[in-house]
């Protein structure tokens, strides 16, 4: 699904990727983990397209970002894999002045060109898996932090992704209301959906992911089974990390 070789990214002078390589195949939940600038948000970005990648290809379902092609090309690939690629950010930037189910039709009536009617099925079915169905008609400032959430992620997932990116979908919530969000998230990875998470839920990421990568550094220092790395990480700076969380 995913594979990342020599994956090199600078902003000016400061090397914040370094020849990170990677696979990470179809519906893995991986969680990537590690200090606030190790790179993960960027590392993240890089994968749809968000940052121009310095050296390296990333290749997502066939579609290739090579570092050297033109960058022409490069925003035609980027293209594909946002197509089939639904990202989900801290803040939730909804539509302020569409309803939540204009928010999750908007991509399918403009994007996918589809009817007003089938997109509202869609739409419709995706907020009652989000456990929404009776929020339909109410604008984003009368939700919840973490009802906004969830329609993000039910917008992300009217495009039928088949991969799902998530940077750090919750630590803009009150903390009651986090648990929601990662009950939709941990469906969502049951039902199979290859996802790949930055969070500081350390929690969540031992119970659903399949893989923690840990980050630091600009380098992906640790790629272990979620028992492996909390109970038995490898290096001095993951037990040092492990120690300042918990
Ligand atoms: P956090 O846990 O705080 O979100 P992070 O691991 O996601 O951190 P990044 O946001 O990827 O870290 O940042 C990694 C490094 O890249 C930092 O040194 C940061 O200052 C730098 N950086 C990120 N985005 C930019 C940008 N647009 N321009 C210049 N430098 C940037
Ligand atoms: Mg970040």
């Amino acid at each position: 699904m995913i594979d990342i070789n020599q994956l090199q990214k600078n902003f000016g002078a400061n090397e914040v990727l370094k020849n990170i390589s990677i696979s990470i195949p179809a519906h893995q939940v991986v969680a990537v983990v590690g200090p606030s600038g190790s790179g993960k948000s960027t590392f993240l970005r890089c994968i749809n397209g968000l940052e121009t990648i310095t050296g390296g290809t990333i290749t997502v379902n066939s579609h290739v970002i090579n570092a050297q092609s033109p960058r022409k090309v490069q925003l035609k690939e980027i293209h594909s894999i946002r197509q089939e690629t639904g990202m989900v950010f801290q803040q939730f930037n909804l539509y302020p002045h569409k309803t939540v189910v204009e928010n999750v039709m908007e991509a399918l009536l403009v994007v996918k060109k589809m009817n007003k009617e089938d997109a509202y099925k869609i739409s419709s079915d995706l907020l009652a898996k989000v456990g929404l169905a009776e929020k339909e008609k109410s604008f984003p400032s009368q939700l919840s932090g973490g009802q906004q959430q969830r329609v993000a992620i039910a917008r992300a997932l009217a495009m039928e992704p088949k991969l799902m990116l998530f940077d750090e979908p919750t630590s803009a919530l009150d903390p009651e209301l986090v648990g929601e969000v990662l009950k939709v998230m941990k469906d969502l990875a049951e039902d199979g959906m290859t996802m790949v998470i930055v969070t500081h839920e350390m929690k969540f990421a031992k119970e659903v992911a399949d893989r923690i990568l840990f980050m630091a550094d600009g380098v992906i220092v640790e790629d272990a089974k979620p028992t492996a790395f909390f109970e038995n990480p490898q290096t001095e700076r993951a037990r040092k990390f492990l120690r300042q969380v918990s």
